[in-house]
């Protein structure tokens, strides 16, 4: 028997945006909240849940994870507020460090986003598409029915286990082989993880449908959420390549718990379509890009830094590209010139140093971009100039960590 607190980590709609059978597309009209304004916990099971999370969101609010930024805090709870109006107070949202693209939701609203997340947006319609996402699963009671799916056939599981662990002593002792008998177990419980898979697969088609709703409502375009999908795609494909990889979609498997990346994106930019048509008169709908742009400017270059520090070349360069999207910054540019450096193959130096160099063209150069630009300039043997950028980034980060070391390297 499958203990409650054993599979509470199994229970939040974990949505890992990274990642079968196709089953059909659910349709956003479809879709319809399962608990009402204020709801609690309807009988011991669902209590029992909601107060592990409840310890659970105690731990994580004082975690040292936290992004720890007041500003973003209030404008993630504000996108919230949006999208769910008066019910946005049942949810609790906290942003953590956390390089991977992902969110998740537990059944009593707290509601988890990563910084991998934060740093791949675009713009406010993108971000609402996640946290529309999320949203749903909490007004679908998600966990709860997962957890009730997972309870009911991890005891089957553990049942036909036990059987079969008999069955085989049973055999031994007179000689036989057991082999079939575990066979025969093995496929059945083969078949149930089959089953929990393709259920919290349907679950999240759900989320999918509902969250696109949402964010139509609420006045973002619909079709950002096929968009991010796309993004998400692109970027795998990015990172096999520089890794000489062929691409594959994990997520194509049947024991994923999501649905295929590319059929999601297609049944999202289908829902989306059909909400746009249904929409009369038709709507004028705002992605937000200046807002989003304005709350993401102070953490743009600690979210990036986490991101191309892990050195993952096919994605550094992918997200930096694709950000440029909207025009090349100082900032972008210094990033592009770090992927090159961490990758380190032959004309990397040489692409970098072109980055740096263009980084500091731009008014908005961080700092770092100067310390940069001045060490490719004197390992290019440009002494001078070297000097000079080194000493523009010490006027403007005269208490860096490295002060001393580039003021050694300004002697020599
Ligand atoms: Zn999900």
């Amino acid at each position: 028997m499958t203990t409650r607190r054993a599979v509470v980590a199994g229970c939040v709609c974990g949505c890992a945006f990274a990642g079968a059978a196709r089953s059909a597309r659910v349709r956003p009209a479809e879709m319809q909240a399962l608990v009402g304004p204020g709801y609690r916990p309807a009988d011991a099971d669902e209590r029992g849940m909601w107060h592990d999370f409840a310890r659970l969101e105690a731990e994580i609010a004082s975690s040292n994870r936290l992004l720890g930024s007041p500003a973003m805090q209030r404008y993630a709870e504000g996108v919230i507020a949006r999208l769910l109006g008066d019910r946005a107070a049942e949810t609790r949202v906290y942003l953590i460090h956390d390089h991977a693209f992902n969110a998740s939701m537990a059944p009593n609203g707290m509601m988890i986003v990563n910084t991998g997340l934060l740093a791949r947006c675009r713009d406010e319609a993108q971000f609402a598409t996640v946290l529309g996402h999320e949203c749903a699963h909490y007004l679908r009671r998600h966990s709860l029915q997962r957890w009730r799916d997972m309870r009911t056939k991890t005891g089957i599981i553990a049942f036909v286990g036990a059987g079969t662990g008999l069955a085989a002593g049973v055999a031994a002792a007179a000689g036989a082989y057991p082999g079939t008998w575990i066979d025969v177990a093995n496929a059945i419980n083969a078949a149930l993880v089959l089953s929990i898979m393709r259920f919290t697969r349907a679950q999240e088609a759900e989320a999918d449908a509902y969250g696109v709703r949402l964010i139509e409502q609420a006045g973002y375009p619909p079709g950002a959420a096929s968009a991010i999908w796309q993004q998400v795609i692109e970027e795998d494909r990015a990172s096999a390549r520089a890794r000489g990889r062929r691409y594959r979609d994990a997520t194509r498997s049947a024991m994923s718990s999501h649905p295929p990346n590319r059929e999601r994106m297609l049944d999202l930019s289908a829902s989306a379509r059909e909400l746009e048509a249904a929409s009369a008169p038709p709507r004028r709908y705002d992605g937000g890009r200046e807002a989003w742009r304005a709350a993401i400017a102070p953490l743009r270059a600690r979210l990036l830094e986490e991101q191309i520090g892990l050195n993952d070349p096919g994605v550094s360069l992918y997200l930096v590209t694709a950000l440029a999207r909207d025009g090349w910054d100082g900032l972008l540019r210094y990033c592009e010139g770090e992927a090159y450096r961490l990758r380190d193959e032959p004309g990397d130096a040489a692409r970098a140093a072109t980055a740096y160099a263009r980084a500091v063209a731009s008014d908005d150069a961080p700092p770092e971009a100067w310390r940069a630009h001045g060490y490719a300039l004197l390992k290019a043997g440009d002494a001078d100039r070297g000097r000079q950028s080194l000493a523009r980034y010490l006027e403007r980060r005269p208490d860096a960590s490295d002060a001393a070391m580039v003021r050694f390297a300004l002697t020599r």
